[in-house]
């Protein structure tokens, strides 16, 4: 994968994104998070109260809001706690600086209930209700990681599919490193709750669904990356049809269990696959891992 010289750098300028139109949605019905009309003047009031400038040019769109959107919040202390979150996950072997960066970027307090935003820079899965919980960072990362293999730091994925929005968290990871992100979400509400807690980031290219992802999302595909944020006894059939060729998916699964019985045993492990060709999938099982269930339908 190379970066097209036509296409405007990712993370983008805050200059970029405030002239920008939204991308033209390919799929009916999803909008897109945050829209480019009311950008600038939100921009221009949340700049006013800014605690600290923000370098404009440098910092990405995402970036300069996350300020913004904790300003006046322990916005700095808030900042740092990335920070340190991201030094820890550097610390803990993960290598793509790209990835670090979105980490340390993404306000993950702003993700959960504010009961539990004290513990949102630890390396902890948090309930975020509906039985549900926001991954736990280092598995975040490692993930991502392992779909951007190969990839230089300048080098975004093309277009990824995520399922199981939960509350946006990975989504927002996703989208500093990624041109465009596509994601589902199966409860209503949570779905609801994503969108809530986007909307103040204002991330241009990414676009949330409704729906049951084991299904994928045809109108979108083919994708150069997926992502399952819960782990299924297998992966859908939909998602490696949707998966393009020289892809990479990415999905926790279940682990048969072991006729020792109970115990320590694993239950579920990482799982990358690999398009090669029409027909050929290659498979890699990594890590154990723990995530919420795939489920199928909507609720
Ligand atoms: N991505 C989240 C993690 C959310 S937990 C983060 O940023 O931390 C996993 C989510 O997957 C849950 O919200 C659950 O409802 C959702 N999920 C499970 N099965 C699904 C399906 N078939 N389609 C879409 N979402 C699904």
């Amino acid at each position: 994968m190379t970066s097209d010289p036509r296409r405007p750098k990712f993370p983008l300028p805050l200059d970029a994104v405030v002239e920008r139109k939204p991308a033209p949605a390919r799929t009916a019905g999803m909008p897109a998070v945050g829209g480019a009309r009311s950008v600038a003047a939100a921009a221009k009031a949340r700049a006013a109260k800014a605690p600290v400038p923000v370098p404009v040019a440098a910092a990405s769109a995402v970036q300069a809001r996350a300020s913004a959107a904790t300003a006046g919040g322990g916005g700095m202390a808030s900042e740092r706690a990335r920070g340190a979150l991201a030094a820890r996950l550097r610390a803990a072997g993960i290598r793509d600086e790209r990835v670090l960066d979105a980490i340390a970027t993404v306000p993950r307090h702003l993700f959960v209930e504010p009961g539990l935003a004290s513990q949102g820079y630890e390396d902890a899965a948090l309930p975020i209700g509906h039985h549900q919980t926001i991954s736990k960072p280092s598995v975040v990362a490692r993930m991502i990681e392992l779909l951007r293999d190969g990839l230089a730091a300048d080098e975004p994925l093309e277009r990824v599919l995520e399922i199981g929005t939960g509350c946006g968290y990975q989504a927002a990871v996703l989208s500093l490193v990624a041109r465009e992100v596509f994601s589902i979400e199966r409860i209503r509400p949570l779905h609801e709750q994503a969108k809530a807690n986007l909307r103040p980031l204002r991330v241009p290219n990414l676009r949330l669904h409704y729906g049951d992802g084991m299904l994928g999302l045809p109108q979108a595909a083919p994708f150069s990356s997926i992502i399952l944020a819960a782990a299924g006894m297998e992966v859908p059939q939909a998602l490696l049809e949707q998966l393009a060729v020289g892809g990479r998916l990415i999905a926790p699964v279940a682990v048969a269990p072991s006729p020792g019985g109970p115990g320590q045993t694993v239950t579920q492990q990482l799982l990358l696959i690999e398009r090669r060709n029409r027909h050929r999938f290659h498979r890699t099982a990594l890590e154990a891992v723990f995530f919420v269930p795939l489920k199928s339908g909507t609720i």
